[in-house]
């Protein structure tokens, strides 16, 4: 690091005499520091990008003389190591073109913000964007809204799989299309959309239908994550749990039942995966008294419960995981599902089985 600068989001604030804090003022950032004599708000003062490291390191010793230098190069490591401190005259990556940095001056703010990795210089994650292939299954509700946010967030080649044509019903809540787009493919319709947001990525579509996990692995092995937003038929999300194990492909999931929406993360064999979070819950629910299901007639077809926001939430969550888990800003945790109440938004809540389940179909040791 030649100039260590404060990060812009990450300013620190003094607290009464004795502690400082650093990293803004957002939970699992934010940070409070004990500093009874005052050396570290000097020495965060004293980053402001203008100074080398060794300027940084004398400055601090003669403003506390009973300071070593070996105490200063200390605590100045500990706070880059946190993350809170970039170099204020690294390079932009030579990768991005010029129209690049302007697009993305904002995502590079954010990532700057949410990612505690030192990393070489802020362009880091927009960088593994624009380097990622995905595949994403499913252009609907919760599949338009994450291709939105994907595209716009640059991501490098974005592949669409959708086998059905837009209807009006659908327009409650998938906005990618609009009335113009009823009776055309989906996917047709999505690439155009999505193209038209952003011309520097690459999005190509195709109509296939899933039909089981070899198809399914046929079809991600060339990209380097998975993004499943289509629930259906039923068993779609063991498929690519399977196919995912197979080809060892990273991937995410999103949906919604009513106002409860959900997104998973995962990243095949380093934890549980997704049948075990399954078999732990049905387990659980056998545990519990008998159940018995409401036996009156019901003339009404089955429809899908959702609106714009359910899906956008869903999609939109869906889209964070995945750019997680490409660019690790933020370093979501995988292998777990995270869940969001829309009819409480007080209530958030985890799925995370800990351990691979021991009798897990997928992955699990039977004993
Ligand atoms: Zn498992």
């Amino acid at each position: 690091m030649q100039r260590p600068r404060v990060k812009t989001a990450h300013r620190p604030q003094r607290v009464g005499e004795d502690r400082v804090r650093i990293g803004g003022r957002v939970y699992g950032i934010a940070a409070e520091i004990k500093d009874p004599h005052g050396r570290v708000w000097a020495m965060l003062n004293a980053l402001d990008g203008t100074r080398t490291v060794d300027q940084v390191v004398s400055h601090l010793v003669h403003r506390f003389p009973d300071l070593t230098e070996d105490e200063v190069r200390s605590g100045l490591d500990q706070l880059i190591e946190a993350g809170y401190v970039t170099d204020a005259v690294a390079p932009d990556p030579e990768v991005l073109t010029e129209r690049e940095t302007e697009r993305y001056s904002r995502s590079r703010a954010f990532f700057e913000w949410v990612d505690l990795v030192p990393r070489e210089n802020g362009w880091h994650a927009q960088h593994r964007l624009r380097e990622t292939k995905a595949i994403l299954v499913g252009v609907g509700g919760t599949g338009g809204a994450a291709a939105l946010a994907l595209a716009g967030s640059g991501i490098g080649w974005l592949h669409c799989v959708e086998p059905d044509v837009v209807e009006l019903s659908n327009l409650n809540r998938q906005i990618l299309y609009t009335e113009r787009d009823i009776g055309r493919p989906k996917v047709e319709a999505a690439v155009e959309r999505l193209q038209a947001l952003n011309s520097d990525i690459a999005v190509t579509g195709g109509d296939a239908r899933v039909t089981g996990p070899d198809m399914l692995a046929d079809l991600i092995r060339r990209f380097d994550l998975l993004i499943l937003c289509a629930d259906q038929p039923a068993e779609i999300r063991s498929w690519a749990n399977i196919a995912c194990m197979r080809t060892g492909t990273p991937w995410v999931y999103g949906g919604y039942h009513g106002p409860q929406v959900t997104a998973g993360i995962y990243r095949p064999g380093t934890g549980p995966c997704y049948e075990c979070i399954r078999v732990g819950a049905a387990e659980r629910r056998e545990q519990g008294p008998p159940l018995t299901e409401y036996s009156v007639a019901d003339d009404e077809p089955r429809i899908h419960p959702a609106n714009a926001v359910s899906a956008g939430v869903s999609g939109n969550l869906v889209a964070h995981l995945a750019i997680s888990s490409i660019t690790g800003a933020p370093g979501v945790p995988p292998n777990r599902v995270f869940g969001f109440n829309l009819a409480r938004p007080d209530h958030s809540f985890v799925l995370d089985a800990g351990e691979p389940h021991e009798r897990c179909p997928a992955c699990g040791v039977t004993p």
